[in-house]
């Protein structure tokens, strides 16, 4: 209330007051013209507070007229109600048309609570999904996308990677959701139809593990034939002894190549290892070493400290050909009489395969693309050391069976370290 009305509101029960005392002093009765007048100054506020508590009560109704202080009041509340309203309805348009775009998207968007129940979605995502807006809205997601995948994907802390799934409504169909993190720890889950990409990925991986395999007979031929040449090397003319040599070395780095795209198609096909028995990697690595020595022929010193009460759940053969192609590499790029370490421990955050090098080192911008197919840091390196560029593919691969990470460390010139991290839930105590 402003200062106009406090001066008006005191002139007025001065009126009131000088009225009262007008009808005393006709009267004679003082206190009761006093007590009069206030009662009925009582009771016309009571009657005007009345008006306003119906009115607020059915706030349809137009306002109360009311004259003074009241009328005031009346007019103030009616113009706050309609400022209101007008922002209510500015803001139910926004969402209005938020919601009528995201309908109108072709990928789902899915709105969960914190504890991961369903608040909101749009068309798309019930249909991709199988969603039923009466009975699912509130049912926690993990109930009703039922992929074991999806759960552990949704109970991790990171999510930056989507996640590739059959839908649960349709088998054929194949669906890419990705969680984000927003406000107060609730999630936005978007998913996509990725079925087309997924096709065209498996005809690409089919038609790779096709040609490998048709390609490994004759391989398979060819090579037997050279080997049993060379065993009779000392009936053929000595110009062609050379040949016969290169041949039989392309052959066998064929067979490599071959071998390795075959592992990384069988890998490629499941999103779990072959079997989940726990792995003792002490005595899988004491091997690895041995072959390492082997291919080494003594140039290399090569340690191994492995923690034997540490075991791995998994496939122990995937296991040994993602950590025999690192232990290889670290043989294979390091020059005569350099040092290598390999470790397996475990501690409070899982298992870890450290493998450390003093070789060659890598630059840091081919660090991010080593485990890319092919990918090479300098061809005529790796083809010196017969390296058919898959392996770290592979490990890579193996990894992701394993719920695992690669880490690489580098400094050109120094030497490199390639840690595999293991989360705790697939490590196995002794
Ligand atoms: P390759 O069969 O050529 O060894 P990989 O996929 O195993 O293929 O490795 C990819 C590339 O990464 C290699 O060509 C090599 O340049 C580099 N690399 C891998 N391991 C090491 C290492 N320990 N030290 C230096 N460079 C390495």
């Amino acid at each position: 209330m402003n200062q106009d009305w406090r001066g008006i509101l005191l002139r007025r029960l001065l009126l009131l007051l000088g009225a009262c005392l007008l009808l005393g002093l006709v009267t004679g009765q003082y206190a009761w013209a006093l007590v009069l007048g206030l009662a009925g100054y009582l009771y016309w506020n009571l009657r005007q507070l009345l008006r306003l508590h119906h009115w607020l009560k059915n706030a349809d109704e137009l306002p109360p007229e009311g004259s003074g202080v009241w009328g005031e009041v009346f007019d103030q509340i009616y113009h706050l109600q309609k400022r209101n309203q007008r922002a209510r309805g500015r803001l139910q348009a926004v969402i209005d048309r938020v919601q009528e775009s995201t309908a109108a998207l072709k990928d789902g968007v899915v709105m969960l609570d914190r504890q991961g129940n369903l608040e909101w979605w749009n068309r798309a995502a019930g249909q991709l999904l199988g969603l039923k807006r009466k009975q699912d809205g509130g049912q926690p997601i993990t109930n009703l996308v039922r992929h074991p995948r999806f759960k552990e994907y949704f109970e991790q802390d990171n999510h930056r990677e989507p996640l590739e799934l059959p839908s649960p409504v349709d088998d054929h169909l194949r669906l890419q959701l990705q969680l984000t993190l927003y406000g107060n720890g609730e999630h936005l889950m978007l998913v996509r139809d990725v079925t087309r990409l997924h096709q065209l990925e498996q005809m690409r991986k089919d038609f790779v593990a096709n040609v490998s395999h048709e390609l490994r007979t004759p391989l398979t031929v060819l090579t037997g034939y050279l080997e049993t040449l060379q065993d009779n090397v000392d009936d053929i003319q000595p110009r062609w002894r050379r040949a016969l040599q290169q041949m039989q070395q392309q052959g066998a780095r064929m067979q490599n190549l071959l071998n390795d795209l075959l592992l990384l198609a069988r890998l490629e096909a499941t999103d779990y290892p072959a079997d989940s028995k726990p792995v003792a990697v002490d005595l899988l690595l004491l091997s690895i070493r041995g072959d390492a020595q082997a291919l080494s022929a003594d140039r290399h010193r090569i340690s191994l400290e492995a923690d034997a009460t540490v075991r791995l759940k998994g496939s122990e053969s995937e296991l040994r050909s993602a950590f025999s192609n690192l232990v290889f590499n670290a043989v294979k790029y390091s020059p005569e009489g350099g040092e290598i370490r390999i470790r397996w421990w475990a501690d409070a955050e899982g298992a870890h395969l450290a493998v450390q090098d003093s070789g060659l080192g890598i630059e840091a911008r081919h660090i991010p693309r080593l485990t890319e197919r092919f990918y090479r840091v300098d061809a005529s390196r790796s083809a010196n050391t017969g390296g058919t560029g898959l392996g770290l593919a592979i490990v890579k691969h193996v990894l992701i069976h394993h719920r695992g990470q690669l880490q690489i460390d580098s400094t050109p010139g120094k030497g490199s370290t390639f840690t595999c991290h293991f989360p705790p839930a697939q490590v196995v105590r002794r």
